[in-house]
């Protein structure tokens, strides 16, 4: 005889109503759809958003294939353009450039990773020039599969780049169509049991009392249920990562949409450009310990490529983790769960993972210690690992035109960073460890766009002789170029498939 767990959550309270409010509120409406538990969130229109995170990694796809969005009619709601990967201009020293493409380069051979032959062939063509993905972005090409007459088609690996108030909106109403309550209100604290400490109640300005079993805070940076109320505590790393502020502010769109990002360095941070159907957003993350505000606003407009179209969004941070983001019935997610600055655009593939973990791991009103402790390892596992991943863009540079490059290429790094780039530089291997999100692409991309050479490669590499190697170096290479002929163009798709309405 089937049973009922008398024990199961029934209301669930979201505080915030940014990308993760929604995002979760989309989520949950849609996998716990039977209405038998109640979702309500709560946000503030007088306090707004960070309205920022237009950038993604291709890991959304599947959150958006999860809800069963229409991809085109999602492209066309948030004025989306496709991303392909992400340009780094002056990282490694002025001058330089490369990208960290979404797709691999080349094939493995006979187990090998691709990489390795290359190096044996003495890295005498691009890297760039053996992936579809990093191909296609510098030819402004875009289309989701490639039809090949008697072969699969092949698939291109991409994310998007939208505008991020709109991807809220749009997932707003997807949640109320699915019977998520929106309630208007300025939280002002929270009701503890006096004895567990649990969360029982958020107590509204207007003096409006929301209870419920399972809150979700997704409140932003200040953390209002989380940290002001459970005090999880932080763990700051901002001495790997010493960005702590960004202005943000968009501009005219003046050229055919690039389908990638860009990151150009600067004297004190870097600034991203990301173009969208109607405009390109701009922002200049730097660190307030060597460059002022109004310093970083004029750097930003110099390297603009039209007149700002709205005024500067300001922004502030502290980057680090929250030690316990699920603490007692209270789960943060988003900017509340602690901050990475968007070098990688992974804002908001966090708050995705943290909504896939919410749901492998849902709990009964017992919250029993063991879910909550995996929950919160898992988490410190992705984020430490992703905070890896973009130290490394700062550790290893040749700049010498400031205090800040100088910090950075001085600074000790995390042993878990230092043993990858020491594990490259010896023999060329990548491992990646317990599925962390970077992939050995993502890594090599950055380990050699920062200008390490390995002193050796994988000796299995020489089994291959040098005239076949060279064949099927060739091959490979002109594979990536046929197929990237046969792409439209990015502006093409979209005029054809998803024009912003
Ligand atoms: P917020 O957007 O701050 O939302 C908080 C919500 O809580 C709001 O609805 C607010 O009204 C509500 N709230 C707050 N206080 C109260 C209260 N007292 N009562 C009621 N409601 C309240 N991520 C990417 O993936 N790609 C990017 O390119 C990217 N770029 C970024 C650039 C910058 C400079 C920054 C700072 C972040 C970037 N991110 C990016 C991260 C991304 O913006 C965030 O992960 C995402 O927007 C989620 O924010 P949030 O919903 O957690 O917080």
């Amino acid at each position: 005889m089937a049973t009922t767990n008398s024990n199961a959550i029934q209301r669930i309270c979201i505080l915030g109503g940014g990308t993760a409010g929604w995002m979760t509120a989309a989520a949950l409406s849609k996998v716990l759809g039977d209405r038998s538990i109640q979702i309500e969130l709560v946000e503030s229109e007088s306090i707004g958003t960070v309205s920022v995170g237009e950038a993604t990694i291709p890991q959304i796809r599947a959150f958006n294939h999860l809800l069963g969005l229409d991809e085109m009619d999602f492209m066309r709601h948030t004025q989306g353009t496709f991303k392909l990967g992400i340009e780094f201009i002056d990282w490694h020293k002025p001058g330089t450039a490369y990208l960290h493409p979404f797709g691999p380069y080349g094939a493995n051979m006979a187990g090998v990773p691709f990489h390795h032959y290359w190096l044996k062939d003495g890295r005498q063509h691009p890297l760039e020039s053996y992936c579809l993905e990093a191909m296609a972005a510098r030819a402004g090409k875009f289309i989701p599969a490639v039809e090949r007459s008697g072969a699969p088609a092949k698939q291109v690996n991409y994310a998007f780049h939208f505008d991020a108030v709109a991807y809220a909106a749009y997932l707003r109403k997807f949640a109320e169509q699915r019977g998520v309550k929106r309630s208007e209100g300025r939280m002002q604290h929270a009701v503890l049991h006096p004895v567990t400490g649990f969360v029982q109640a958020l107590i509204l300005q207007n003096g409006q009392k929301i209870e419920a079993d399972l809150f979700i805070d997704c409140s932003g940076f200040k953390g209002l249920i989380i940290e002001k109320a459970l005090h999880s505590g932080f763990e700051d790393w901002s001495h790997w990562l010493p960005c702590d502020r960004a202005i943000a502010q968009p501009c005219a769109l003046t050229e055919p949409a690039k389908p990638y990002t860009q990151s150009i360095a600067q004297s004190a941070g870097w600034q991203w450009r990301i173009p969208l159907q109607n405009r390109v957003g701009n922002g200049h993350v730097y660190s307030s310990h060597y460059v002022d505000d109004d310093k970083a606003l004029q750097v930003l407009h110099n390297t603009m490529l039209a007149k700002p179209e709205a005024e500067p969004n300001y922004l502030r941070w502290q980057t680090g983790r929250r030690r316990e983001p699920w603490k007692k019935n209270c789960i943060a997610i988003g900017l509340s769960a602690g901050f990475l600055e968007p070098l990688e655009s992974t804002g908001i593939q966090l708050i995705q993972s943290a909504i896939s973990r919410l749901l492998s791991l849902f709990p009964d009103k017992s919250f029993a210690e063991e879910t909550i402790d995996t929950f919160n390892r898992y988490s410190a596992f992705e984020m430490e690992r992703i905070r890896d991943f973009i130290i490394l863009h700062y550790k290893v540079n040749e700049r010498d035109d400031s205090d800040f490059w100088r910090y950075c290429r001085s600074m000790k790094v995390p042993d878990s960073l230092e043993d990858k780039i020491k594990l490259y530089q010896r023999s060329g291997r990548i491992f990646r460890e317990n599925n962390e999100l970077f992939s050995d692409i993502s890594w090599l991309s950055v380990l050699n766009g920062q200008g390490i050479i390995p002193e050796s490669y994988h000796p299995l590499a020489d089994q291959l002789p040098d005239d076949k190697l060279q064949m099927q170096l060739s091959s490979l290479q002109k594979q990536v170029q046929d197929t990237v002929a046969v792409m439209p163009a990015q502006a093409d798709f979209i005029a054809q498939y998803c024009k912003a309405i």
